[in-house]
C-alpha cells in the first residue's frame, strides 16, 4: 500500500471523526436519551473513531491503526442495524434475522482481523476484502429494510423522513465505497467522509424532532441553495475562463457578475421548483391545487360556489381524504356544515361544545395529532414530576394527570370522523370567527407538513374575505331591491289609491243612495263584494307601502310585555267567536328594547293572525317572552348580548321544507286571501330594530315564530333589569329553520 504521508485524506479524516464524535456527545448531552439515542451514540461515537484510526493510520502508518480501523468498521454495521430497528416499530422476526447474521459474523472477522499476517499477502487481502464486503452488504441491506418500512408506516410524516435518510444514507454509502477503496489500495478523494457527516448531522436532527418534515424542508431548501452557487460559479467561470480576450480580468469581472444579478432570481425559481417536485412531489401538488383555488375565489361571491370550489381543490390536490367547510349561523350559536368530502361529518358544530377548540384557533390552525401528542408529553412529564414530589409511585400509575390539552380534545370530539385532522378558523374584519374549515388525511398519520398547513391557513383567510364580500353583496342586492320596489309602490299607490277611492265611494253611494230606496237583495250583496274587495285592495296597497318605506317610525324604550298584553286585549275583541286556547307566559325581568311600540304591535298581530289562521280558528297558542343571549348584529357587538324573545306558537298543521324556505319573501302567500306581505313585513321591522324573526315548525305539530331584539340596555334609558332576571333560566335553544 502507498504511504499516505499527511496528505488531503489524513486531514479530512481527522476533521470528519472530531465532528462526528461531537455530535455523539451532542445526542447524550441532550437530556431524555431514549434507547434509539444510545444506538445513535454509539454509532456516531463508532463513525468517528474509525476515521479518527485512519488518520492516526495516515500519520503514523502503523499497522495498529490498521487493525483498530478494521474492527471498529466491523462494528459499524452493529450499531447501524441496531439504530434503524430503533428508529421505526416494525415486525420483530425481521429485524432478528438480520441482527442475528450480522451478530454470527463478527466473531470470525475479528478472529481475521486480529490473526497476524504479511501485509499485502493472499491472507490479507482475503480479510480486507471480507470487512468490505460485510460492512456494505449489511449497511444496504439495513438502509433497504429501513425504507421498506418507512412505506409502510401509516405516517406520512415517518414516510418523508424515512425516504429522506434513505436517500442520504444510499448516497453516504456510495461515496464511503469510493473512499473505502484506500483500504483496498486505492486512492479516490476522501468524499464519502465529507457526505458521511452530513448523514450523521440529518439523523441527529431526525432524531431529535419527532416531526422530521421541517428537517426535510430545512434541506430541500439547503439543496437548491447549493445548486443555485453551483450554477452561478459555473457561469462566473465560464465566463472568466472563455471570454479572456478582452484581457481586464475586471471587465470579465463586471460581466459575470451582470449576467449573474440577471439570471439569480429566474434560476432560483426554477431551481427550486425542480427540487420541489422532486423531493416534495406532495406539497407542490397541494400547494398548486390550492393556489388555483384561491385564484378562483377572488371572483367568488356565492357561499355555495365557494363551497364547492374550496372542497374540489382540496379533492384534486390528492392530499385529503375527508374536509368539511363550516359557516357561523345568524345566531352566532354554532356552525352549519355547508359542505364536505368523505366520510359523513356531522351537521352542526355547537358554540358551547366547541368552545375550548375554538379558543385555540385563536393562536392559528390546529393539528389535532400534534396536539394528541402535546398532550401526551406533558401528561408524561406531569406523572414524572408527581412521583418525583412525593416518591409515590403507586400514583403515577392511577392517576391520569389532567392537562390543558384535554379540553381542546375532548371539545375536538364534536368533529366526528374529521376529530383527528387539521382544524381553520375563518375569520372577519373584527377577527370573529365566521366559517371552520377541518380537512384530514385518513390514510397517514402527521398528514400536513408546517409549511403545508401555512398554504391550508391562506385559503382560510380567502373563504373568511368571500364570506365577508357575499355578506355585503346580499345586504347590497336587498337594499337595491327594497329601493326599487319603494319607487314601484310609491308610484302604484298614487295610481291605484285614488280611483280605489272613488270606486269605493260610488259603491257605498249606490248601496246607501237615500235612507228610504229600495234596493234588490242580489245587488246589495254585489255591492258588498265590492267594498269588501275595495277595501282588500287598499290593505294590499298598505302593505306594500309599508314594505317600502323604511321601518323607523318612534323608536323609544319598549316594553315588550306591555305591548303583547295590549294587543292581546285587541285581538280578544276579533276573535270573541273563535275556538281558541290562548296560554300568555310573560318574563317579569325582561329589559326593554328600542323599537316603535307601533310596529312591534303589527308584527305581534300578523304572527297571531297567521297563527290563529293556519289552526282554522281552533287551537292553542301559546306566547311568551324571555331573555337569551347571543351574538349581537351590529359591529363591535360581543358574542353575549342580551336579547328579547317574543315568541308566537300554534299547535297548526306546521310549515313544510319548501314553504319554509320561501315564507319571508314578498308576496308568497299559500292563502287564497293573503297577500304575502304579513311576514316579510314583520321580519322587517324585526331587522330595523337590529333582531330578526326566526322559524321553527314540525309538520304536523305546529310552529314557533319567535321575534328576536336586542335589550335596550345601555343605548337608552331603559329600565335596567336585574342581573338575575337577564340570566336565561334554561340555555337558549337552538334555533334553527325547518
Ligand atoms: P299571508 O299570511 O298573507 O299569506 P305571510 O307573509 O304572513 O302572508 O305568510 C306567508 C306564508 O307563510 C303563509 O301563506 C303561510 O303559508 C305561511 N305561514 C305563516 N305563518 C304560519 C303558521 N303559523 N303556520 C303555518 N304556516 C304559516
Amino acid at each position: 500500500m502507498a504511504p499516505l504521508g499527511i496528505d488531503l485524506r489524513t486531514r479530512t479524516t481527522l476533521v470528519c471523526g472530531a465532528l462526528a464524535l461531537a455530535i455523539a456527545a451532542s445526542t447524550l448531552l441532550r437530556g431524555r436519551v431514549r434507547r434509539v439515542h444510545l444506538f445513535f451514540a454509539a454509532f456516531a461515537a463508532d463513525v468517528g473513531l474509525w476515521y479518527l484510526s485512519q488518520s492516526l493510520f495516515g500519520f503514523f502508518q502503523a499497522s495498529i491503526w490498521e487493525r483498530f480501523t478494521a474492527i471498529l468498521a466491523v462494528l459499524l454495521p452493529q450499531f447501524a442495524l441496531q439504530l434503524f430497528e430503533a428508529m421505526i416499530p416494525h415486525d420483530p422476526d425481521r429485524r432478528s434475522r438480520l441482527l442475528r447474521f450480522a451478530g454470527v459474523l463478527v466473531i470470525p472477522l475479528f478472529i481475521l482481523v486480529l490473526v497476524s499476517r504479511e501485509p499485502g499477502s493472499w491472507l490479507d487481502w482475503l480479510t480486507r476484502g471480507c470487512i468490505f464486503l460485510y460492512v456494505f452488504a449489511l449497511l444496504t441491506a439495513g438502509l433497504y429494510t429501513l425504507g421498506q418500512r418507512g412505506k409502510q408506516s401509516s405516517s406520512r410524516a415517518t414516510q418523508r423522513r424515512v425516504r429522506f435518510l434513505v436517500v442520504i444514507g444510499a448516497l453516504a454509502g456510495l461515496a464511503s465505497v469510493a473512499d473505502f477503496a484506500w483500504f483496498l489500495g486505492a486512492e479516490p478523494p476522501p468524499v464519502g467522509a465529507a457526505l458521511s457527516i452530513v448523514f450523521l448531522f440529518v439523523l441527529a436532527q431526525a432524531l431529535r424532532h419527532e416531526r422530521l418534515l421541517d428537517a426535510y424542508e430545512m434541506l430541500a431548501r439547503l439543496l437548491v441553495a447549493t445548486a443555485v452557487a453551483f450554477l452561478i460559479a459555473l457561469i462566473f467561470y465560464l465566463l472568466l475562463t472563455f471570454i479572456g480576450g478582452f484581457n481586464t480580468m475586471y471587465l470579465n469581472a463586471v460581466l459575470a457578475a451582470i449576467v449573474i444579478l440577471v439570471l439569480f432570481d429566474p434560476l432560483r425559481e426554477r431551481v427550486e421548483e425542480q427540487l420541489q417536485r422532486l423531493f416534495l412531489r406532495e406539497r407542490f401538488d397541494l400547494d398548486r391545487s390550492l393556489a388555483e383555488a384561491r385564484r378562483r375565489l377572488v371572483h367568488t361571491l356565492e357561499v355555495d360556489e365557494m363551497g364547492s370550489i374550496v372542497m374540489s381543490a382540496l379533492e384534486q390536490s390528492r392530499r385529503v381524504t375527508a374536509a368539511a367547510l363550516y359557516l357561523r349561523d345568524q345566531d352566532g350559536t354554532g356552525f352549519d356544515r355547508l359542505t364536505s368530502l368523505g366520510p359523513r361529518v356531522p351537521e352542526r358544530i355547537e358554540v358551547a361544545t366547541a368552545r375550548a377548540l375554538l379558543d385555540r384557533l385563536d393562536r392559528g390552525p390546529l393539528a389535532m395529532e400534534e396536539l394528541e401528542r402535546e398532550a401526551r408529553e406533558r401528561r408524561a412529564r406531569r406523572s414524572q414530576s408527581d412521583a418525583d414530589d412525593d416518591g409515590n409511585f403507586a400514583r403515577r400509575t392511577e392517576v391520569r394527570p389532567q392537562v390543558p390539552e384535554d379540553a381542546v380534545l375532548a371539545a375536538a370530539e364534536v368533529l366526528g370522523s374529521l376529530c383527528s385532522g387539521v382544524v381553520l378558523c375563518a375569520r372577519d374584519e373584527q377577527g370573529e370567527p365566521i366559517g371552520l374549515l377541518v380537512v384530514a388525511d385518513t390514510r397517514v398519520r402527521d398528514a400536513f407538513s408546517p409549511e403545508e398547513l401555512t398554504l391550508l391557513e391562506t385559503l382560510a383567510a380567502q373563504i373568511g374575505v368571500v364570506l365577508e364580500n357575499s355578506r355585503l353583496y346580499a345586504q347590497m342586492k336587498e337594499r337595491d331591491r327594497l329601493a326599487l320596489l319603494g319607487q314601484m309602490a310609491a308610484g302604484l299607490a298614487h295610481e291605484i289609491r285614488n280611483p280605489l277611492g272613488a270606486i269605493k265611494g260610488a259603491a257605498q253611494l249606490l248601496a246607501d243612495p237615500v235612507p228610504e230606496a229600495q234596493i234588490d237583495a242580489a245587488s246589495r250583496e254585489f255591492l258588498g263584494i265590492i267594498l269588501e274587495e275595495v277595501d282588500r285592495l287598499d290593505r294590499v296597497v298598505g302593505s306594500v307601502l309599508d314594505l317600502a318605506r323604511p321601518a323607523q317610525g318612534s323608536v323609544v324604550p319598549t316594553d315588550v310585555n306591555a305591548i303583547v298584553r295590549r294587543t292581546l286585549q285587541v285581538l280578544s275583541i276579533e276573535r270573541r267567536n273563535d275556538q281558541l286556547e290562548v296560554e300568555v307566559t310573560l318574563d317579569p325581568g325582561l329589559p326593554r328594547v328600542a323599537i316603535d311600540p307601533e310596529q312591534l304591535r303589527q308584527v305581534l298581530m300578523n304572527l297571531f293572525r297567521n297563527a290563529v289562521q293556519a289552526m282554522k280558528g281552533r287551537g292553542k297558542v301559546v306566547i311568551s317572552t324571555r331573555v337569551r343571549f347571543g351574538r349581537g348584529t351590529r359591529p363591535g357587538s360581543g358574542s353575549d348580548e342580551p336579547f328579547v324573545e317574543l315568541n308566537v306558537t300554534d299547535n297548526g298543521p306546521g310549515i313544510s321544507q319548501k314553504v319554509l324556505a320561501n315564507i319571508f319573501l314578498p308576496f308568497f302567500t299559500t292563502k287564497d286571501k293573503g297577500t304575502g306581505l304579513g311576514l316579510s313585513i314583520s321580519q322587517r321591522i324585526a331587522q330595523s330594530a337590529g333582531g330578526r324573526i326566526e322559524v321553527r315548525s314540525y309538520e304536523g305539530k305546529g310552529s314557533t315564530f319567535a321575534v328576536i331584539l336586542p335589550a335596550a340596555v345601555d343605548k337608552l334609558s331603559a329600565p335596567q333589569p336585574s342581573p338575575a332576571a337577564l340570566a336565561p333560566a334554561e340555555p337558549a335553544p337552538q334555533e334553527r329553520p325547518g
